[in-house]
């Protein structure tokens, strides 16, 4: 019996985020995807960098007439930055997330606006079935490892009739250090691993699947940094 312990297997990367993201990764995310006064220079820093990103991708559906007759998955959809802009310029929106929590956090925030066209469900990624026009995926492959981002590339590609858009943190040799820096101060939100990709990684996996990128754009801030893919189907 005292060995039980040590069968326990480790638990996956997956498991980990969930947890966070259902927990003290849900306070810390909420405040920063959030409007409240109450988060600390980085944290502000870090909210500005992503809310450029979500810009981005909203000011490129905005400039889009076809936009309201687009269905989008927003897949590992927070609390909704992205996905409840969209719904405003009239997109059918499926919104889902790991961490029940973001998703409650995000449907509270809609509620306010009676968007009918948007649908919020708590889904891994991985089991997100039909399709889309475009599905979005911002800011969560820093959740997963090389070895498992090309299957989940893969998997959102399947469900993309016509484009995916997809932001990570880039690797290279700088922002390798820096995260480096970052490891080495400890802090809550060191609770889950933060992996980068490099952008010629991504856009192989994009280019087997058939997709080639139209637009991209680069984001960075002091703390937050993010390369953007919009790749489409030719
Ligand atoms: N895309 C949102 C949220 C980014 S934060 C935005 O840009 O505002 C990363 C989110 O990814 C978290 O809400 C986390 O719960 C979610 N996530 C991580 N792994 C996931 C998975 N396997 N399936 C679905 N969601 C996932």
């Amino acid at each position: 019996m005292a060995n039980k312990v040590l069968e326990t297997p480790a638990r996956s990367d997956k498991e980990i985020v969930k947890d966070y993201f259902n927990s003290t990764g849900f306070d810390r995310w909420r405040r920063i995807y959030g409007n409240t006064d109450e988060i600390n220079k980085v944290q502000r820093d870090i909210r500005q960098g992503h809310q450029q990103t979500v810009d981005y991708v909203v000011d490129w559906f905005r400039k889009d007439p076809q936009t309201p007759t687009y269905t989008v998955c927003d897949a590992g959809c927070g609390t909704g930055s992205l996905a409840i802009p969209l719904a405003q310029l009239g997109a059918t929106v499926y919104a889902t997330d790991i961490s029940e929590k973001m998703v409650g956090e995000g449907q509270g925030k809609a509620k306010e606006q009676n968007l009918d066209k948007l649908t919020f469900g708590v889904s891994d990624l991985a089991a997100l079935t039909g399709e889309y026009h475009t599905v979005a995926c911002l800011d969560v492959l820093i959740h997963y490892p090389d070895n498992e981002s090309e299957a989940m590339i893969a998997h959102l590609a399947s469900l993309a009739q016509s484009r995916l858009i997809l932001s990570f943190a880039p690797k290279n040799p700088y922002y390798t250090l820096m995260k480096k820096v970052g490891d080495l101060v400890p802090g809550p939100s060191k609770a889950t691993r933060a992996y980068l990709h490099r952008e010629k990684d991504v856009r192989r996996v994009l280019w087997s699947l058939g997709f080639t990128v139209k637009r991209h754009e680069f984001i960075a801030s002091q703390f937050y940094f993010s390369r953007l893919l919009e790749a489409v189907r030719p």
